[in-house]
């Protein structure tokens, strides 16, 4: 039956309310479970065909799909909140468009229309609505997908491409809740390079982080500090989140966060804290910071809180920093009193406890 642009087949074994109920009842953790169907739109001969919602499920590849040898693949993540009146929204999907579609461009992939990013995350919504927890701290995570499915072993952007959208329940990303995490200062790798792809949002600087975050998990941190990778100076971002840093400033506090610099990846929730301090009266600066900045910062007392933020864990505070010989504590390790108030306040614009002035909610029609 085709439905808003799109055909839809859906699962002809449907789970019952109660083996759903069961399943969102249980502790959902963060990327565990997967609702029962997906959205998928194929690219060929130039053109995005119709999409489908299809029954969750394993995909066919053929083995010599270029994505499987030279990586073209792309994601983005965002969330789908249950609001008071019973309603869905999700946050900002068409800041996570407009990013895909950049994504696309620098991976010499198709673009993804932004109006077609969010119709197909709506048509999946409408059809998992009752997937979407309404637990304290709860969301359906959506996490859509592009890969060159295109047979061909020569080296050149694929020609054929599916794009895949499926949703996750979920719950806190960090299995012991927001407590502050410990970082790994890392300082032999790199994240990513002047011209490379650390602006996209691409499964290659995934895995070019994996073994520094093995490094990190085992000197007892939970993530990577990535620096710049020419003077292995400047702080550019966590493993996958962005970083800020709360100064005082007269009577009040700034939040600092690096800059965008080519090579950091520009998150939507870094920007959404940019608007949601200035709106609470916090100074905002977007700088360079320095490792040294952050030690000083924290020797003179000017420095009070740090925190990382993404879509997928909001904000976690920094409670600790180690590096090869050494370590610093961070507001004494504890959950400080300004990542709490920005981290309330973004929750309750998300799940609709709070006005949302600057129109970021959108309803799932
Ligand atoms: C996705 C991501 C972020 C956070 O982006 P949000 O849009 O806020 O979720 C930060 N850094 C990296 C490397 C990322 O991949």
């Amino acid at each position: 039956m085709l439905a808003d642009g799109f055909d839809l087949k859906p699962s002809k074994t449907p789970k019952s309310a109660n083996e759903r109920e069961a399943i969102l009842k249980g502790s959902l953790g963060f990327g565990r479970l997967f609702t029962e169907h997906m959205v998928t739109i194929r690219y060929a001969n130039g053109g995005w065909k119709t999409g489908e919602l299809v029954p969750y499920g394993p995909i066919t590849l053929d083995p010599a799909a270029s994505v499987l040898h030279y990586g073209q693949a792309i994601f983005e993540g965002f969330k789908a909140y249950r609001q008071p009146d019973g309603s869905i929204a999700t946050f900002r999907p068409e800041a996570n468009g407009k990013r895909f579609a950049a994504s696309a461009r620098r991976l010499a992939m198709p673009e993804l229309p932004v109006e077609l990013f969010v119709a197909a995350s709506d048509v999946l919504l409408r059809h998992e609505a009752e997937w979407v927890p309404s637990g304290a701290g709860e969301s359906l995570y959506l996490r859509p997908l592009m890969i060159a499915t295109e047979a061909a072993l020569g080296v050149k952007p694929a020609r054929e491409y599916s794009f895949l959208l499926f949703g996750s329940p979920s719950g806190d990303y960090f299995p012991q809740g927001v407590k502050p995490i410990s970082l790994w200062l890392c300082t032999d790798y790199v994240r990513a390079a002047p011209g490379g792809t650390g602006e996209a949002k691409c499964a290659g600087n995934y895995a070019a982080s994996l073994v520094a975050q093995q490094k990190a998990i085992d000197e007892g941190c939970v993530q990577v500090i990535w620096l710049d990778a020419v003077e292995r100076k400047w702080i550019e971002e966590m493993g996958g989140m962005n970083l800020f840093f709360v100064y005082k400033d007269g009577a009040g506090h700034k939040l600092v966060t690096p800059q965008l610099t080519g090579t950091l990846l520009a998150g939507v929730t870094r920007d959404s804290l940019l608007k949601l301090g200035a709106d609470l009266g916090y100074g905002i600066e977007e700088r360079m910071i320095s490792v040294q900045d952050w030690e000083q910062g924290l020797k003179d007392g000017s420095l009070v809180e740090v925190f990382a933020c993404g879509t997928a864990a909001v904000i976690t505070p920094v409670g600790e920093v180690k590096f090869d010989g050494g370590k610093w504590a961070i507001n004494g390790g504890e959950f400080g009193p300004h990542a709490r108030k920005l981290r309330e306040s973004l929750l309750a614009i998300q799940y609709g406890q709070s006005p949302d002035q600057h129109g970021w909610m959108h309803r799932v029609p």
